[in-house]
């Protein structure tokens, strides 16, 4: 693995920048091929820095926050040791969708919709669970408010867990939510809120999705969790197994976890950074922290130009991080 410039490694005295990953993924995804990002360690272990492309300093800078927690702290005493997870349904057509759920071993789904057929995506997944498994759906926001109430009350005969940011806000999540049954979660409005710990409007939310490096940290998720006063899912950025497995400790922190969470994602990429990958077996995923392996840093190492372009972000991250740790 090419190491990263030595001025990269001074965040603390105790935490070093490991290296850097490229890593194809199985289908692209938020306009990316590959998931690239940075691998660090110190005293807790080994953490992650991957933030997606389009992403500022100021919110690649939460990003960095969760990997020096990584690194630095170690995880919240957990209360479990098993964390079930669902299957991932991306916009595919409905025999894809039915092969993915009948594979995975899982008994929760959760289906894109607002791209394609999506009522047949839905009903295969509702018939390859069988009548007792739970299916969500995710709508990343793409409907407004009444298509999402046409929309739910037209796939609500499927039996539906809960729906996933249906639309873009939180007052029109009270809208929706007064016209129909279906529980909502807020996910874009969770991660992308100013202030996390004081989301306004989120009671109109029956759930809350959170993602442990846009939020911040194991620690601040948790925190974000209480203020909302709201069941939690925890789901990945599609991150290798030590970005994972942040993820994995948020779990089995959390005080309840009522529901699967989103972090069987690890088949998305093509590749791992560990010969120990963080794979859920049976639908479920055991806590524990795999450590990288060093002839697969050596495969991932980035293209020269997504190593530079890395590097500068990473300082940028840095940069923006610290301004706001220290007031300014
Ligand atoms: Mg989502």
């Amino acid at each position: 693995m090419e190491a990263l410039p030595a001025e990269m490694s001074d965040t603390s005295p105790d935490v070093a920048v490991a290296g850097a990953f490229e890593i194809p993924l199985q289908e692209p995804f938020r306009g990316v091929t590959a998931r690239s990002g940075v691998l660090m360690r110190g005293p807790a272990g080994w953490g992650e820095w991957s933030p997606f492309p389009e992403y500022p300093p100021e919110v690649t800078a939460r990003w960095w926050q969760a990997a020096v927690e990584a690194v630095t702290r170690p995880w919240p005493a957990p209360r479990r040791a098993e964390i079930p997870v669902n299957a991932i349904v991306p916009a595919v057509s409905a025999e894809r969708a039915h092969q993915i759920v009948r594979d995975s071993g899982c008994s929760t789904a959760k289906v894109k919709v607002g791209v394609g057929d999506d009522r047949a995506r839905v009903e295969a997944v509702r018939d390859a669970l069988g009548s007792s498994g739970r299916l969500r759906i995710d709508v990343n926001a793409t409907w407004d408010v009444p298509t999402a109430i046409r929309r739910l009350r037209e796939l609500a005969r499927y039996d539906l867990e809960y729906v996933e940011q249906p639309v873009p806000t939180l007052a029109e999540f009270a809208r929706v939510r007064r016209a129909v049954d279906v529980p909502l979660a807020a996910d874009e409005s969770v991660r992308m809120a100013p202030d996390p710990l004081h989301i306004h409007g989120i009671a109109a939310a029956d759930v809350v999705v959170l993602k442990v490096q846009p939020l911040g940290g194991v620690r601040r998720c948790l925190d974000v969790a209480e203020a909302a006063g709201r069941p939690a899912v925890v789901s990945s950025a599609v991150e290798t197994s030590v970005g994972l497995a942040a993820g994995v400790a948020l779990a089995a922190a959390l005080p309840e976890l009522p529901h699967a969470c989103g972090l069987g994602t690890l088949w998305l990429l093509t590749g791992d950074v560990t010969t120990d990958p963080l794979h859920p077996v049976g639908g479920v995923l055991q806590v524990r922290r795999p450590t990288p392996d060093a002839t697969l840093l050596d495969r991932w190492t980035p293209r020269p130009a997504q190593h530079q372009t890395l590097t500068r972000r990473l300082e940028a991250a840095r940069k923006a991080f610290d301004a706001v740790r220290s007031g300014r």
